[in-house]
C-alpha cells in the first residue's frame, strides 16, 4: 500500500519540484491525483496497461467502465485514434482546452485496461494549468476518471481526494478547487449523427453550434 504524499502546486513557477516530481512518479506507472477543472482526477499514463489497471484497483471501479485519457496539446491525439476526423478538429477549436471529452476510434496504442476493452476512446484536453503541465511534464496521455472511491461523489478539493484515497495513492497534487465542479460532457463522434452521451458544462447548443447535427443520446 503507498503512503500518500500531498503536494501542494498553486503556482506552476514556484512549485516546479512539486510538478517535476509528480510527473515522474506518472512516467514510473504511479498513481497521482490531480486537479483539473472539473473535478479531481485520478491519473496514470493512459499507454501503461499495468497503470491503467491500478486506477481501477484504487477505485473499486468495475474494469467496464472506460477511462477518459487526457492530452495538453493537439499534436498527441493522432497516434491514439484510428483517424482524426474533421468534427474533432472544429470541436477542439470552439472548447479545448475545456471541459469536453470526445470518443473516437482508438489505435492500438491504447490499451484495452484503458478503454474497458472497447474499441474506442474518450479524449479530454482539460484548461487547469496544474493538470496541464503534469500532461506536457510526463510526456504522456494521462487516463484520469474522477479521484473518488466508485460509488462516490466527485471529489472538488484535495481534501476529498484525501479523505478517499489516502493509502491507494502515491501523491495527491492539491492545486485548489475545482471551477466548474461537475464533470465533462462526453459526447461520441462514433455515431451517425454525432451524440452527446453524458450533458456537462459545455451544452447540447453550444455544441450544435459547432456541429448542427449533434443529437443528445437517449441514454
Ligand atoms: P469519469 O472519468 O469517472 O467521469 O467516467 C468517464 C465516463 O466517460 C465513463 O463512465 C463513460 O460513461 C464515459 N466514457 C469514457 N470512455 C468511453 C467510451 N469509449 N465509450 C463510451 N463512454 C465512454
Ligand atoms: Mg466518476
Amino acid at each position: 500500500m503507498p503512503r500518500t504524499k500531498v503536494l501542494k502546486v498553486t503556482d506552476i513557477e514556484k512549485d516546479r519540484a512539486a510538478l517535476d516530481q509528480a510527473a515522474a512518479l506518472l512516467r514510473e506507472g504511479k498513481l497521482v491525483a490531480i486537479p483539473t477543472e472539473t473535478v479531481y482526477g485520478l491519473a496514470a499514463n493512459a499507454l501503461d496497461p499495468q497503470a491503467a489497471h491500478a486506477i481501477y484497483t484504487a477505485k473499486g471501479r468495475p474494469g467496464d467502465n472506460p477511462l477518459i485519457v487526457h492530452v495538453s496539446d493537439l499534436s498527441q491525439i493522432p497516434p491514439l485514434v484510428k483517424t482524426v476526423p474533421d468534427a474533432l478538429r472544429r470541436l477542439a477549436e470552439a472548447f479545448w482546452p475545456g471541459p469536453m471529452t470526445v470518443i473516437m476510434e482508438k489505435s492500438d496504442k491504447i490499451p484495452p485496461a484503458t478503454s474497458g476493452g472497447l474499441e474506442t476512446v474518450a479524449i479530454r484536453m482539460p484548461s487547469h494549468p496544474v493538470a496541464r503541465e503534469l500532461i506536457r511534464r510526463s510526456g504522456v496521455p494521462l487516463a484520469a476518471p474522477s479521484a473518488n472511491l466508485s460509488g462516490s461523489p466527485s471529489p472538488t478539493t484535495a481534501q476529498h481526494c484525501i479523505d478517499d484515497l489516502t493509502g491507494r495513492v502515491d501523491v495527491i497534487v492539491d492545486g485548489g478547487e475545482c471551477e466548474v465542479g461537475v464533470e465533462s460532457t462526453v459526447l461520441t463522434l462514433c455515431t451517425d449523427p454525432p451524440s452527446v452521451l453524458r450533458p456537462g458544462a459545455v451544452t447540447l447548443e453550444m455544441l450544435r453550434q459547432v456541429i448542427p447535427e449533434m443529437t443528445l443520446d437517449p441514454g
